[in-house]
């Protein structure tokens, strides 16, 4: 029985530095995962035309998840039949589980009128008031807003008139996500389920792979908007984050860093694909290379 090993990450604070959002420090090790042909796959709450450039900067051809889990896109080649309930959009399949923005901003409309005044939109703050309340440069901004399945809102109001604004929100259907600067509404998605979605089609579409063993995953992240996605795979990599509290999470096979951002998840990957028995200190890519292929694909 061969066991093959699904990578599923977070990128800001995980894969990419908090501060800088550079992921120089994962080159090797990523490098490493793309001669052995293990996936790593982004399950971010980043929007697709967000992960088109970054996808280039990683080098990345794998399928990815956008929005908190609102949707999984696949490359249209990458199976060799295509998944299950998918759409077509450009050249992905793509299987959504959230209603669209629109329905969304519909939504945040209706309460405009019961909280005038309380809280802003992507929407409604516009490209230079997303800049101001993100520090993102003008590029990334407008990335960030081609948006296709959900919408941040910035709460002004006090916090017993926004837990108010929550439920009416809930009983309309939305989850509310609380992110580190605003809150997410989007459809019932979580990134937990698109991993597991996506698992299924690699059982199910990769044969000679999928169901002559089974795929072994690995998650990492470092914010409560990962818990779900850790929660589901079989080994669970918790970055330690240099901004806020450590992630409250049990799972029987979990590894917490000590190192933050790009750093941490090397640290954590490179832990459970069979460097564990080594100090931090001695683990190279070399060595790594070898476990390996003595723990996955002798
Ligand atoms: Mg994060």
């Amino acid at each position: 029985m061969t066991t093959k090993v699904l990578i599923f990450t977070d990128l800001d604070g995980s894969l990419l530095d908090h501060f800088s959002y550079s992921f120089d420090k994962a080159k090797p090790l990523l490098a490493l995962l793309k001669e052995m042909n293990i996936p790593v796959i982004p399950v971010t709450s980043k929007t697709r035309a967000e992960l088109s450039v970054l996808r280039r900067e990683l080098d990345s051809d794998e399928p990815f998840v956008v929005e908190n889990g609102a949707a999984v896109f696949v490359p249209e080649d990458y199976f060799a039949t295509p998944p299950s309930g998918c759409i077509s959009v450009d050249n992905y399949y793509c299987a959504q589980f959230s209603l669209s923005r629109d329905h969304w901003l519909t939504l945040l409309a209706e309460l405009r009128v019961e909280f005038d005044g309380e809280f802003e939109s992507f929407t409604s703050l516009g490209v230079e008031g997303i800049k101001a309340c993100t520090g993102l440069s003008d590029d990334a901004a407008q990335l960030a807003n081609i948006r296709e399945f959900s919408e941040p809102v910035k709460w002004r109001g006090s916090d017993s008139r926004k837990l108010l604004f929550v439920q009416k929100l809930r009983q309309a259907g939305a989850t509310v996500l609380q992110g580190g600067r605003f809150l997410h509404i989007t459809g019932a998605c979580n990134k937990g389920k698109a991993l597991q979605w996506l698992y299924e089609q690699y059982q199910n579409l990769t044969p000679s792979e999928g169901k002559s063993g089974r795929f072994l995953t690995i998650a990492a992240g470092d914010g409560d908007n990962d818990v779900d996605m850790l929660q589901v795979a079989d080994c669970a990599v918790v970055i330690r984050s240099p901004v806020h509290e450590p992630l409250k999470i049990e799972h029987e096979n979990i590894y917490r860093t000590q190192q933050t951002g790009p750093d941490g998840w090397v640290e954590g990957v490179s832990w459970f694909l069979g460097a564990a028995e080594r100090p931090l200190e001695m683990n190279s890519i070399e060595y790594l290379r070898k476990k390996l292929r003595s723990n996955f694909y002798g």
